[in-house]
Protein backbone atom coordinates (compact mmCIF):
# COMPACT_ATOMS: atom_id res chain seq x y z
CA UNK A 1 0.00 0.00 0.00
CA UNK A 2 1.15 3.71 -0.45
CA UNK A 3 2.38 5.63 1.96
CA UNK A 4 -1.27 7.57 3.16
CA UNK A 5 -2.46 9.21 6.09
CA UNK A 6 -5.02 7.86 8.72
CA UNK A 7 -7.03 10.16 11.30
CA UNK A 8 -7.29 8.68 14.89
CA UNK A 9 -10.45 8.44 16.86
CA UNK A 10 -9.02 11.85 18.53
CA UNK A 11 -8.70 13.79 15.14
CA UNK A 12 -5.35 13.58 15.24
CA UNK A 13 -3.59 12.82 11.17
CA UNK A 14 -0.74 10.06 11.57
CA UNK A 15 1.22 9.36 8.49
CA UNK A 16 1.22 5.22 7.62
CA UNK A 17 4.45 5.11 5.36
CA UNK A 18 4.57 2.34 2.13
CA UNK A 19 8.15 2.96 1.50
CA UNK A 20 11.73 3.15 3.12
CA UNK A 21 12.13 7.01 1.72
CA UNK A 22 8.69 7.81 4.10
CA UNK A 23 9.72 5.77 6.69
CA UNK A 24 13.18 7.46 6.96
CA UNK A 25 12.17 10.52 6.65
CA UNK A 26 8.76 10.55 7.77
CA UNK A 27 7.85 13.27 5.29
CA UNK A 28 5.26 11.93 2.56
CA UNK A 29 6.73 14.35 0.03
CA UNK A 30 9.46 11.68 0.12
CA UNK A 31 7.35 8.86 -1.26
CA UNK A 32 7.89 6.75 -3.60
CA UNK A 33 5.53 4.45 -3.82
CA UNK A 34 4.10 3.20 -6.96
CA UNK A 35 0.98 2.96 -8.07
CA UNK A 36 0.27 -0.75 -8.00
CA UNK A 37 -3.22 -0.96 -9.62
CA UNK A 38 -3.61 -2.40 -13.42
CA UNK A 39 -5.47 0.57 -14.75
CA UNK A 40 -2.09 3.22 -13.36
CA UNK A 41 0.33 0.88 -14.46
CA UNK A 42 -1.51 0.93 -18.34
CA UNK A 43 -2.26 4.36 -17.89
CA UNK A 44 2.05 4.94 -17.54
CA UNK A 45 2.98 2.88 -20.25
CA UNK A 46 0.37 4.52 -22.29
CA UNK A 47 1.74 8.16 -21.74
CA UNK A 48 4.92 6.93 -22.29
CA UNK A 49 4.05 5.24 -25.53
CA UNK A 50 2.06 8.40 -26.54
CA UNK A 51 5.12 10.44 -25.79
CA UNK A 52 7.47 8.18 -27.79
CA UNK A 53 5.05 8.34 -30.91
CA UNK A 54 4.60 11.83 -31.00
CA UNK A 55 8.47 12.20 -30.64
CA UNK A 56 8.34 10.36 -33.77
CA UNK A 57 5.90 12.06 -35.66
CA UNK A 58 7.56 15.34 -34.95
CA UNK A 59 10.82 13.64 -36.32
CA UNK A 60 9.01 12.67 -39.13
CA UNK A 61 7.60 16.00 -39.96
CA UNK A 62 11.18 17.45 -39.79
CA UNK A 63 12.64 14.59 -41.99
CA UNK A 64 9.67 15.76 -44.40
CA UNK A 65 10.68 19.21 -44.16
CA UNK A 66 14.19 18.73 -45.21
CA UNK A 67 13.65 16.68 -47.87
CA UNK A 68 10.88 18.58 -49.38
CA UNK A 69 13.90 21.41 -49.36
CA UNK A 70 16.33 18.91 -51.48
CA UNK A 71 13.30 18.31 -53.68
CA UNK A 72 12.71 21.82 -54.16
CA UNK A 73 16.57 22.61 -54.83
CA UNK A 74 16.67 19.67 -57.34
CA UNK A 75 13.88 21.12 -59.61
CA UNK A 76 15.64 24.18 -59.51
CA UNK A 77 18.71 22.94 -60.76
CA UNK A 78 16.69 21.13 -63.26
CA UNK A 79 14.92 23.55 -64.92
CA UNK A 80 17.97 25.71 -65.08
CA UNK A 81 19.36 23.50 -67.20
CA UNK A 82 16.45 22.79 -69.51
ZN1 LIG B 1 5.67 5.90 -0.21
Amino acid sequence: MKCHYIYTEDGLKVLIPGCWSVVMSGDIRDCTCRDETFAAFESERYNKTVKALRKQVKDLEQENIQQNRIIKNLLKKLRKKQ
